[in-house]
């Protein structure tokens, strides 16, 4: 049994292996190691992969860790609407589905939300079997030693809520708590893996405004999963009072609704903006997309809130260079649908304010994934990182 996780442990770590490979890492001998090879693929926990080509050329045989080792249940929820998907190990989804809701009371929210869990796994043909984890990723504030939620991104209230515990005893299953920024930069990070980035900081626009913080090669959570809490950083002394208590936070200048809420003061000012011809006058329809459109045709007002959003986007972001000396630093989120304009008002901020020596090799970019898949995939990934961590550090699967 030691021998054989031994060598699980060992194919996790460093996939692909070659049989001799693992002899010589484990100095298990070879009789032994083919018995085990084969129990391993019999329990469906590696795959044979033949097509690695090392050396002159020989097509060697190499074990990696089968990808439907095992499947997972994926949830994200972000206000408005809630995703789901099955992810195996392998990080493929099989199956996805979202639902629009805006439940906003507790209990509601979480039996719609079992419900939808029992419908994806209906509707995915699931295999109980193979079905170990479900991962949530929310936009909010959780705590992921206790696996609570302490409030959700929009929310005017939520009485502390124990939602890990809730769906272990509905589900019995390994229930992983994340917060989207978070997995967002696993993701980021995961399809940067190979330029050598070891330091990534990952700014979630949107409703909230929140950072995923990637430090040499892993998440860094903080003590309770809560760091990164950069829509409340104070940008402006005395600045308009904010829903967490604050006055002059980040979020009051840059996330949508509150941009959206001083395009509609400027209008009800007098501003002329063509924003209204976009809404046919109907200002409460006024979305996103509208003011990207806006800003197309050069409109002065929706140019203006932009940049002042970006000028302290740009800022904060700066003081984070300063504090992490990142590689990359990844925007994403609905606000950057405001692409170049946008980008160039943010980079130029910070290069205007960070250290100069810090800003030699940094790379400062929008992202390019869709945010749904990113989520589901770097929800999984972050489950498998700690799955991983388990075997690795002694434990049995
Ligand atoms: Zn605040």
């Amino acid at each position: 049994m030691k021998k054989k996780n031994l060598i699980l442990k060992l194919i996790l770590e460093k996939e692909p292996l070659s049989r001799k490979e693992i002899v010589e890492k484990s100095g298990i001998g070879n009789i032994t190691v083919s018995k085990i090879i084969k129990i391993l693929i019999n329990e469906g926990k590696i795959v044979k992969d033949g097509k690695i080509i090392r050396g002159r050329g020989r097509r060697l045989s190499f074990y990696r860790i089968n990808p439907d080792f095992y499947h997972s249940i994926i949830i994200s929820y972000d206000g408005n609407k809630i995703i789901g998907g099955v992810t195996n190990y392998g990080n493929k989804i099989i199956f996805k589905e979202d639902k629009e809701f805006s439940e906003k009371d507790e209990e509601l929210f979480i039996s719609r939300m079992i419900s939808f869990i029992k419908n994806l796994k209906e509707n995915s043909k699931l295999d109980e079997a193979k079905w170990k984890n479900i991962g949530i990723s929310l936009l909010g504030a959780i705590d992921i030693k206790t696996g609570e939620v302490l409030g959700l991104c929009g929310w005017k209230k939520w009485e502390r809520i124990n939602l890990r515990k809730i769906l272990e005893e509905e589900f019995k299953k390994d229930i992983f708590l994340f917060d989207n920024p978070d997995v967002l930069a696993r993701m980021e990070f995961e399809i940067r893996k190979n330029e050598n980035t070891k330091n990534l900081l990952y700014i979630y626009l949107g409703e909230g405004i929140g950072l995923g913080i990637i430090l040499n090669g892993k998440i860094f959570y903080g003590s309770s999963g809560n760091c990164g809490e950069i829509g409340h950083i104070i940008v402006e002394k005395d600045g308009e009072r904010c829903y967490c208590g604050n006055y002059g936070c980040l979020e009051k200048f840059a996330n949508i609704s509150s941009i959206i809420e001083k395009i509609k003061n400027g209008l009800k000012e007098g501003v002329h903006s063509e924003i209204e011809k976009i809404v046919n006058g109907n200002i409460e329809k006024i979305k996103i997309e509208d003011i990207v459109e806006c800003i197309n045709r050069r409109d002065k007002l929706c140019i203006e809130v932009i940049e002042n959003a970006g000028k302290y986007i740009g800022k904060v972001s700066a003081m984070l260079v300063n504090i992490f000396n990142p590689d990359v630093i990844v925007f994403g989120g609905p606000l950057i649908k405001a692409g170049d304009f946008l980008l160039s008002i943010i980079k130029n901020s910070i290069l205007k304010e960070a250290l100069p020596l810090l800003l030699e090799d940094l790379k400062i970019e929008f992202s390019n994934i869709d945010e749904n898949e990113g989520i589901l995939k770097g929800t999984n990934l972050c489950i498998a990182d700690i799955f991983k961590n388990r075997i690795i550090k002694g434990g049995e699967e």
